[in-house]
């Protein structure tokens, strides 16, 4: 099962991190680390719906196994309880990275998938937030603009949390290209003393300059694997490896001579809204609705005069579809740059639920971004995405789900 993919990929030319099913005789195998929340179990709806096999991996922190229920059964679907901040082994093609708890662990959950995603060369893309942006002096923003944070404010955690995440991307992207400089296989021969359990992936075996083969060698143990080295070399052939990787079950002794292949793509996403949306992790917009199905008053913070862009969830699902099969690193923005205060989100909501809705003020919190609002031209021009629902439109979308999952909720409190 430590079948590297990066051979595979390769075979069918450019890598575009899906392997074409027919080449391989497989469908793209794909995890979506969060796949049990809120946008997570709606990209894994999108991709099980186009024919992928998808695995989500979720400690179900803030996800729910109710997002995923109706794809229990489905042979091509795997749910696999594990916490990212511990090391996972896999062989896919594709990681959507989207686990995030808002703590310091996001970061070591970003370095483990990133870990994997080099190992097995799959194409990784990071679920980033708009929150980089911090309380932006600039707007709308643009993906150039580099942020106003407050490192050591109430929300930084998250914040600088995806910024590290962010860098942690960039570096292994900027590690996979110095690494995969092309080394000589008789060189690589004598630099090997390996006891260990190992498994070689030489991709792009070129002899006087041209491809000859991919093949994957996949070895038990390391008497055999010097002998197929030795039969390379009393070939009398200069073998060039253009991308080689070793992986080691046990400490390795060689750990320099494996070269990456994967590639990394990174979102900055913009608020997000849709069913199964959590109803009470406190967002304005689940604050709102369920307050308006509840009878509650919608509870506004500060003036209320601060403005956000909400995007609906199916647009942020076609985004993020569409950066991982593109060709592009990014940060690239995905939102709605239809730009709403406080007070008329909750016009809209009174509009759509219940138009005697009352407001209530209350002191707003810290370092609270005045405004936000996504430039997306880059996103336009380079994936050809932009969001269709308007807000007006996605909104009465998310509220059914909410009056069923409240009215349950209701049951089950004896109410
Ligand atoms: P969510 O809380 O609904 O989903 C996150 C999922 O990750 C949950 O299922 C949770 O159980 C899981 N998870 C958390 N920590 C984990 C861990 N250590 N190991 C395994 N699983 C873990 O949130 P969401 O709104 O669906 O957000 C998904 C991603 O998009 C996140 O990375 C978030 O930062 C990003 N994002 C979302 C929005 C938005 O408006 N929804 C905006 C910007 C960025
Ligand atoms: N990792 C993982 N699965 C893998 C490969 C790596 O979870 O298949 C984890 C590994 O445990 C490490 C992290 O990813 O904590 C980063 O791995 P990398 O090889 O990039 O760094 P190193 O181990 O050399 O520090
Ligand atoms: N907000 C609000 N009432 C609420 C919850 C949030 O007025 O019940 C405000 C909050 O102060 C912020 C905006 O809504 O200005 C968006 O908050 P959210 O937490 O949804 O998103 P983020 O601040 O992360 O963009």
């Amino acid at each position: 099962n430590f079948l590297p993919r990066s051979g595979l990929t390769r075979l069918s030319g450019p890598h575009t991190g899906r392997v074409p099913v027919g080449i391989t005789g497989r469908r793209p195998r794909i995890v979506v680390t969060g796949g049990a929340g809120f946008v997570g179990s709606h990209l894994v709806d999108k991709l099980i719906a186009r024919g992928d096999d998808v695995i989500v991996i979720d400690n179900f922190f803030t996800g729910r196994k109710e997002n995923l229920v109706h794809l229990f059964g489905n042979p091509r679907f795997e749910l696999i309880r594990h916490d990212v901040v511990e090391p996972i082994l896999l062989e896919v093609d594709q990681i959507y990275h989207l686990a995030c708890p808002a703590s310091p662990t996001n970061v070591m959950g970003t370095l483990n998938m990133l870990g994997l995603a080099k190992r097995i060369g799959a194409r990784f893309l990071l679920t980033s937030t708009s929150e980089v942006y911090g309380d932006p002096l600039e707007h709308p923003q643009k993906e150039t603009y580099w942020g106003n944070v407050n490192p050591i404010g109430e929300r930084s955690c998250y914040d600088e949390g995806k910024r590290t995440a962010e860098t942690l991307a960039m570096d292994y992207h900027r590690g996979a290209g110095v690494e995969s400089s092309s080394c000589l296989l008789e060189e690589t021969i004598a630099s090997l003393h390996c006891t260990n359990f190992a498994q070689i992936a030489a991709n792009q075996i070129v002899e006087d300059g041209t491809t000859i083969s991919c093949p994957i060698l996949n070895l038990g143990c390391s008497c055999l694997w010097v002998n197929l080295l030795n039969n390379y070399r009393n070939s009398h052939i200069t073998y060039r490896i253009a991308h080689l990787s070793v992986f080691f079950l046990s400490p390795p002794s060689v750990r320099d001579i494996t070269v990456s292949d994967f590639d990394v793509r990174i979102a900055r996403i913009f608020n997000t809204y849709g069913p199964r949306m959590c109803l009470d992790d406190g967002r304005v917009v689940s604050n709102f609705v369920a307050q308006a199905i509840r009878k509650q008053p919608l509870t506004v913070y500060g003036d209320g005069k601060q403005t956000r862009s909400f995007q609906y969830v199916s647009d942020l699902v076609n985004g993020l579809v569409a950066l991982m099969e593109s060709e592009h690193v990014g940060p690239f923005n995905l939102g709605n740059p239809g730009e709403f205060t406080m007070l008329e989100l909750a016009e809209v909501v009174k509009e759509t639920i219940d138009s005697s809705a009352t407001i209530e003020y209350k002191p707003n919190t810290a370092d609270d971004p005045h405004m936000r609002k996504p430039d997306i031209s880059k996103a336009k021009e380079l994936l050809n995405w932009e969001p269709k629902v308007p807000l007006r439109e996605g909104l009465p979308l998310m509220v059914n789900d909410f009056r069923n999952r409240i009215l349950n909720e209701d049951e089950g409190k004896g109410m």
